[in-house]
């Protein structure tokens, strides 16, 4: 049975997705943070001042299967993960936003879990229109 697609809708997990080949080593990436459970990295295309993505190291499409199926040690690794990227980066007195897209509604591009960390400036209305 295929967890991924039963609980999530979405396809199955595509070992060729960007971020599996960049935890693979085998695309390069500005590393922020790495641990057994998460990697952190710069996104290529900054939305604003400081824009980190934060990934599980597990094969996960998105929130719900990764919430459903991974084991409880990688979902409390990769929330301290984040948390940990957030305060290692100096965020938490002047703020930040954190963004998960999640399928096709909102142009999720990389099908692979993946947090967005925005922080640096006033980010704005939480949704553009
Ligand atoms: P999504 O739209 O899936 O939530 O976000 C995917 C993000 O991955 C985008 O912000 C995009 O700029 C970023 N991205 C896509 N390809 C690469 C890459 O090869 N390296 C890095 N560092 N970021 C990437």
């Amino acid at each position: 049975m295929n967890l991924n697609q039963g609980v999530s809708g979405r396809p199955p997990y595509d070992d060729n997705n960007i971020f599996a080949k960049i935890l693979r080593g085998e695309i390069p990436s500005r590393k922020v943070y790495e641990d057994e459970f998460a990697l952190a990295f710069h996104d290529i295309n900054p939305q604003a001042p400081h824009h980190v993505l934060v990934i599980p190291k597990g094969r996960y499409v998105a929130f719900a299967d990764f919430a459903a199926t991974a084991p409880d040690a990688e979902i409390t690794g990769f929330i301290r993960a984040v948390g940990h990227v957030a305060r290692m980066l100096g965020f938490e007195e002047s703020g930040y936003r954190l963004l998960a897209n999640m399928g096709p509604d909102s142009h999720q591009e990389v099908p692979h879990l993946h947090v967005h960390l925005f922080a640096g400036r006033p980010l704005g209305p939480m949704l553009a229109t």
